[in-house]
């Protein structure tokens, strides 16, 4: 028998992702939950991948990431953002955009210390700031449009605020920030000595001729703030597991402490596959948003054929859709519903908030997926 253990993170089960990807198998559902493409990366990328590991590049990186790869990183936030950022200092690679966020709480929250998120928010914030001893302090988005209430956001900075988490584009609601947006928000920040931590792993995915706006775009904002990234959303390869943190010079290296003992480093092939391939073809996540947004506009007016109601998506691969006219169960137990009985699987909203709006009947389907998938997806939306 092992000596009984007392939960660090009672709350916590396994993520919604992994259940309703299990069910969605079990049942043999056309899986639009987990959000991951089921088409493969470009053609580039996989073979740089298998050259890499065939000429030898097969053991332990820099824990702080391939120099190419950090130099690409850095050249890409020039292109895309204007930043000048130092490749030796602030730059680091991860494994993956949720091992930078973790990597990043560590590194600045304390017991006692207060983060503040905005709800919904992504499933793997509050476990970090657990683990660190902090209290999440959650602040809801608007039910409606998901926008931000940034004098809520005031309301809840206290002293002991040490960190403020954003996510744009958001999972799951696909709300982007606006410029206005980053601006109240570095007037908000301006007074206090809060960090920032930016989730922006769908940078490259925003729609209808919108920019990304980043926090990097912004001084105030970038001169606090650890700016996470992943190359799983942008290159159709979230099973490698390569991501992305910048922040400044001393920001980075508090970073790296915690990263060098969490991961040490990151694969090193696929590093190199992602340095080749940023080099020769700059131009890929410049044609992302066009893909992906034809991908959203024939699923939506698919959908509008429905009885389910898609909601506006100004980024990221996710749709939310109203399915009140189907039906009045919960979320949790309508997704469950609709995977085995209907053969589709949807993620519910609420495991993303601390407490979600009363009598909310939002789900979220993934549009990273084959014209085929969701075709087949839409086929058994439209028999409801
Ligand atoms: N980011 C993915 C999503 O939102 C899931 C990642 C995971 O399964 N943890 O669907």
């Amino acid at each position: 028998m092992p000596p009984p253990i007392a939960s660090k993170l009672p709350k916590v089960g396994t993520t919604i992702f992994t259940v309703m990807s299990q069910l969605a198998a079990e049942h043999k559902a056309v899986n639009l939950g987990q959000g991951f493409p089921d088409y493969m990366p470009p053609a580039p990328l996989v073979e740089a991948l298998a050259r890499a590991m065939a000429e030898g590049k097969n053991q332990y990186a820099p824990m702080t990431g391939l120099p190419a790869l950090r130099q690409a990183i850095a050249a890409k936030v020039k292109r895309c953002y204007g930043r000048d950022v130092n490749v030796d200092t602030e730059v680091t690679v991860t494994s993956g955009g949720t091992e930078a966020i973790f990597d990043a709480v560590q590194a600045v929250v304390r017991p006692g210390d207060e983060v503040i998120v905005l709800d919904p928010a992504y499933d793997c914030y509050e476990p970090a700031v657990d683990l660190a001893g902090g209290r999440t302090i959650h602040v809801p988005l608007d039910p409606q449009d998901f926008g931000v209430d940034w004098d809520r956001v005031k309301a809840a900075l206290t002293k002991r605020t040490r960190a403020v988490m954003i996510n744009t584009p958001h999972n799951p609601c696909g709300a982007i920030f606006s410029k206005w947006d980053m601006e109240q928000l570095a007037a908000l920040l301006e007074p206090t000595g809060a960090f920032l931590i930016s989730d922006e792993v769908y940078e490259h995915i925003v729609y209808d001729g919108r920019r990304h706006e980043s926090v990097l775009r912004f001084p105030a904002l970038a001169d606090r703030a650890f700016a996470v990234s992943s190359f799983g959303k942008t290159y159709h390869c979230t099973g490698w597991k390569v991501g992305y943190c910048v922040a400044p010079p001393a920001l980075s290296a508090e970073f790296r402490k915690v990263h060098q003992f969490v991961t040490f480093a990151t694969s090193t092939p696929a590093q190199a596959a992602f340095a080749e391939m940023m080099a020769k073809h700059p131009e890929h996540d410049e044609g992302l948003s066009a893909f992906y947004q034809s991908k959203r506009d024939a699923f939506a007016e698919k959908l509008r054929g429905t009885r389910f109601r898609p909601l506006p998506v100004p980024g990221g691969y996710f749709q939310l859709v109203d399915y009140s006219a189907v039906s009045d169960l919960d979320d949790l137990a309508f997704c469950r519903w609709l995977t085995i009985e209907k053969g589709v699987t949807a993620i519910p909203l609420s495991p993303f908030y601390e407490a979600p709006p009363k009598g909310q009947r939002l789900a979220r389907l993934c549009f990273a997926k084959a014209d085929a998938t969701l075709v087949a997806g839409i086929e058994r939306l439209g028999r409801i």
